[in-house]
This record gives structure tokens, sequence and C-alpha cells, in this order.
């Protein structure tokens, strides 16, 4: 089996143009970045097309190297495209962190992936290179604004706004700036966030258009006055400067699937520690050119699902059509036990173990109304007997499953799943989604809601600091607003190395941080981190590239 790099490199890549031509864009709705890439920006008169079908493709707990969700989104986008079912794919851009770091690429995985695969993985079209620019600036204007006499009063110890780097650094999480004597600022304690988890990330997948955008921006807030009174962009009067260096990133990109099926990648925040979609605008031109889109939420339905219903359900203005989640045996077996090293072995008692991961995932995503289908992403280690006792488990809650090889098969392996995933499409009725909470909840009755009826726990307990944010939040309103959980992935609790479907946990915030501009508050809970390190072993250290610009190791 060749590696990802290896299919990617050697894939028939269409010109663009030919892609273009497939989805029916007008020569001044996209305009090209190289021969494989594209930014789209669709006209007001295709904007009122009918939107069609969306699949929302979300995972159980996966373990630290993925379950598979951009492979099987990508393959299922293909098997659709080979029943002649119109099929656009909307995914995250990714982050270098992860690709230098611990996961890899997110591009998808073996005869299921997104191309040019090495440029979507770096650089792309540089849209991350102009948020973390964008956030810097915003940054930088802060730090003039207190050296150049401080105006609006703000308190240098009490700066919300950070520096950001898509890069995992945890040397930089903590920094001291403005050292060097007067001429060099006022010292003052910092930080840096990955480029994913800055506010600017969030809004660019949020906004509709540039205008949406720069309210959006003017509202965030950078910190506080000596007198501990909020103080926005808006104060600071550069919304206008920062929107404009995003112009051209607030545009979705398009490429191809190995299989020529077009796909839009745009935006990517983490869901473990922001709302983990790809963009607003993106989702919605595919819904607008196409049929079917297949689009995915980061992480497991405990994180990235559940953002995507609650969150961006309702500014979308769209509800999924079906939820697909990715099962993986590998993954399952890790649930019940099984040590990390040995989860290609077959291990039927450790896979009984952990099924209730899945368990919990299907009773979270069921409660929706929406239709649910479970897609067992197939590892050539996996055995019949294995496959079957998930399929049978899924079936227990009279929700379908089927094993899907798009790894090794592209779409011809995921036909089944294909053929379900429409099925079930068609059995979708709005008026059947039941929202978790309310707008009007309080942000600890919404919390609640999510620690009980999607992770399966007890409560959420609150650090004394969280208590005195919330009750200092009242008095805005940021107690209202929606919820975005920062929590481990790889846990339905905040300990990351409690697996399975454990139930008797509260899951504990540390800290809130009322993101304006995006229009949400972060729930910091456990230890989770918004800058993260490299492993021991980084991706980086296998990664190379010859003379010929031929590239390994990466995936
Ligand atoms: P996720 O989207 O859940 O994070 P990805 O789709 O990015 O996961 O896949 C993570 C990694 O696992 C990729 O390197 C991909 O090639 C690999 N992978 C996915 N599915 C399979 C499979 N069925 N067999 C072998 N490797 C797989």
């Amino acid at each position: 089996m060749k590696t990802d790099i290896e299919i990617a490199q050697s894939a028939d890549t269409w010109p663009i143009e030919k892609i273009v031509d497939q989805i029916g864009l007008s020569a001044d709705e996209w305009e090209p970045y190289g021969r494989d890439k594209a930014k789209v920006q669709l006209s007001s008169s295709t904007q009122q097309n009918k939107l069609g079908k969306l699949i929302l493709v979300t995972s159980i707990n996966p373990t630290p190297a993925g379950e598979g969700k951009s492979t099987v989104t990508v393959g299922l986008a293909d098997a659709l495209m080979q029943q002649k079912r119109q099929t656009m794919v909307a995914l995250r851009e990714p982050s270098l962190g992860p690709v230098m770091g611990l996961k890899g690429g997110a591009t998808g995985g073996g005869y299921s992936q997104v191309i040019p695969m090495a440029d979507i993985n770096m650089h792309f079209t540089g849209d991350f290179h102009a948020l973390t620019s964008a956030h810097n600036t915003l940054a930088a204007l802060i730090d003039n604004s207190l050296y150049q006499g401080n105006p609006l009063h703000l308190d240098p110890r009490r700066i919300l706004w950070k520096r950001a780097l898509d890069v995992n650094d945890r040397a930089l999480r903590h920094a001291t700036i403005g050292l060097g004597g007067p001429t060099s600022g006022i010292p003052r304690e910092d930080g840096f966030d990955i480029t994913v988890a800055s506010e600017l990330m969030a809004i660019l997948t949020l906004s509709h258009n540039l205008d949406d955008m720069k309210q959006r921006i003017s509202r965030i807030m950078i910190g506080y006055t000596y007198d501990k009174e909020p103080v926005t962009v808006a104060d600071l009067g550069v919304e206008g400067a920062i929107t404009t260096l995003l112009k051209d990133a607030i545009k979705p990109n398009l490429v191809q699937t190995l299989a020529h099926t077009p796909a839009l990648i745009h935006g990517g925040p983490f869901a473990n520690i922001a709302q983990g979609t790809n963009s607003i605008l993106a989702t919605k031109t595919a819904l607008q050119l196409s049929d079917y889109t297949v689009t995915e939420a980061g992480f497991g339905a405990d994180l990235g699902g559940e953002k995507f219903l609650d969150f961006k359900t309702p500014l979308l203005g769209k509800v999924p059509d079906t939820i697909v989640i990715v099962a993986t045996v590998r993954a399952l077996k890790m649930h019940g036990g099984e040590d990390k090293q040995h989860l290609t072995t077959p291990n039927l008692t450790a896979l009984k173990q952990g099924l209730g991961n899945l368990g919990q995932h299907l009773k979270s995503m069921k409660r929706y109304g929406v239709p649910v289908v479970v897609a067992i992403n197939q590892f050539t280690h996996d055995t019949a007997e294995e496959l079957a006792l998930v399929s049978d488990y899924a079936k227990s809650f009279g929700v379908d499953a089927y094993v899907a090889d798009v790894w090794g098969q592209g779409g011809s392996g995921a036909q089944e799943l294909a053929t379900g995933v429409v099925q079930a499409t068609e059995r979708a009725d709005y008026q059947d989604f039941k929202p978790l909470y309310q707008p009007e909840d309080d942000a600890l009755v919404k919390i609640n809601h999510i620690v009980q009826e999607i992770y399966g726990g007890h409560k959420a307990v609150l650090s004394a600091k969280a208590e005195k944010q919330l009750a200092n939040f009242k008095q805005y309103g940021w107690d209202k607003l929606p919820i975005i959980m920062a929590k481990t992935q790889n846990s339905l609790t905040d300990d990351a190395k409690r697996f399975g479907a454990p139930t008797d946990f509260d899951i504990h915030i540390r800290e809130f941080m009322p993101k304006l501009g995006a229009g949400f508050l972060v729930a910091l809970t456990g230890s989770i981190l918004t800058m993260p390190g490299l492993p021991k072993h980084p991706a980086a250290l296998d990664i190379d590239i010859d003379s010929d610009g031929h590239i390994t190791g990466l995936n």
C-alpha cells in the first residue's frame, strides 16, 4: 500500500477550471490560485438557489491519530458521485500545529483524499497566514495604544488579546513583552495562542460577508480599563484595517478529491478549543451548488458534533439531513482498555467493553431528531467478527451501520454507506429537530445540558474564578451567549485518560472566555490549553523533500 503522500503525488489532478465547469460557476464567481486551487465567491443570483441536503460526519472519541472522519467524508462524497448524485465536500483547512506535531495532516487518507495534499496541509492559499497577520496586527495596535499615552485607559494587566502563531509551541504560552527600556513599549505579561484558537478564526468561519465580518471584529473584547470596563476593537477604531487584511481569506477555497469531486476547504478552528467546523460561507456555497454536501465537524460528536448542532446550525439556517458517526474497531478497543500498542490485535473482549463509547454518542446524536447512521471505517487488521459486533451494537440502538473501506478503495468502498445515507436523508424532517438548549437559558443551564445529555456526566463544577466571572458577566448579558466547551477530545470527561463511557463524573470549569465578536462564551475545562505543545516524536521528524521536490512522510 502506498503512503498518503505517494497516492496524492501520483494523482491525476484536473486543472481547477474543469472543477469550476463541473459546478457551473460563472467567470466572476471564482479566481484561480495556481493551477489546482481557486477562491470562490458566489454572485447574488446563484445565492438564491435552493439548498441541497446536508450530511454531517462526526465520530466517537478518537485515538490520538484521528478516526478517519476526513477520510470517510471524502470517500462518502466520492461514493455519492459514483451514484451520479451531485455532491460537494466541505472541510476545514489543516493547521500546521498537528501537521508537524502528533496527528499529521487533515486531507483524508489512502484513496479518499483531497488534493493537492501537500499544499492544503501547508500554506494552501495563505488564509492562515493572513489570519495570523491580522491577529498580530491587532495585538501590535493594542500595545501601540498603551505606548502612545493609553487613551483608552487599558489596564496592561487585563489585556485579553494575546499573540497568535500557527505552530505548536509550548514555549510561547507565557511571555513577557515590552522589555528594553522606555522606547520599547510598556512591559507586560502576554502569551501566544495557536492561530486556530484565535477569535479571528472563529469570526472567519461565522461571517456571512465582509460587513458581517467587520461588525464581528468591531465587537471583539481586547481587555478591560483600570475601572474594569470592557474595551473593544471598535474603541480602538481598527476593525476596518483588520477586515481589510482578511479580504481574500473570507472567500472559500475550491479544490478536488482524488476522484475529482469538488471540495470547498475553508477555515480551521479546532473542536477542542473552539467551534470546530468549517466556514458558514463554504458550507452554504456547497449547499447552493450541489444536491448533497458532506461536511465534517472536528474530533468526536461530544465536541464538533454538539457545536455544529447547537451553534453552527442556527447561524447556517440549515439543519443536517443526516448525521454519520464514524467508529473504528481500534478506537473502540482502546475505549475498552486495550493498550495503544496492541490495537491491531483482534480482541473481542476489549471491543465489547469499549462499545459504550459509541453508545453514548448514538444516544446524544439521536436526541437531536436528525437521522443517524454509523460508518465503520475499516482498517486492514479488523476481523469480520469485530466488524459484525460493532454493526450489531449500533442496530440495538435502531441505527444502521455500514462497513466502509474508503481508505483502501475510495468511493467504491462506500457504496452501501452512500445508499444508506441517502435513504436516511429522505427520512429527515426539520420539524423533528430538537435543540439542546434555548438561547435565553443561563450559561450554567446550557452547560449542564451538554454535560448530562452529550457527555453522560453529572454536572458542571465551577472554579471560584469561573463563578466570579459568571456573576460579573450577568451585567453585560454575556451569561446568555451560546457555549463553546473547551475539553479534551480523547474522553467524554475532562480527563484525557478516562476512556469508554464513564457516568460518574463532573466537568470542571476553570475559566470562561467571552468571545463577543464570534458571539460565544468559551468554557475552559480540565487542563485544556489554547497553545498545544509538540510530542516526543513530532511528525516533523519523518517529513522530508528531495531535490525534485518529492515529499515523503507527510500524512
Ligand atoms: P480524522 O478526520 O478523524 O482526524 P483522518 O481522516 O484525518 O482522521 O485520518 C487520520 C489518519 O488515519 C490519516 O493518516 C489516514 O490516512 C489514516 N486512516 C484513516 N482511515 C484509515 C483506514 N481505514 N486504514 C488505515 N489508515 C486510515
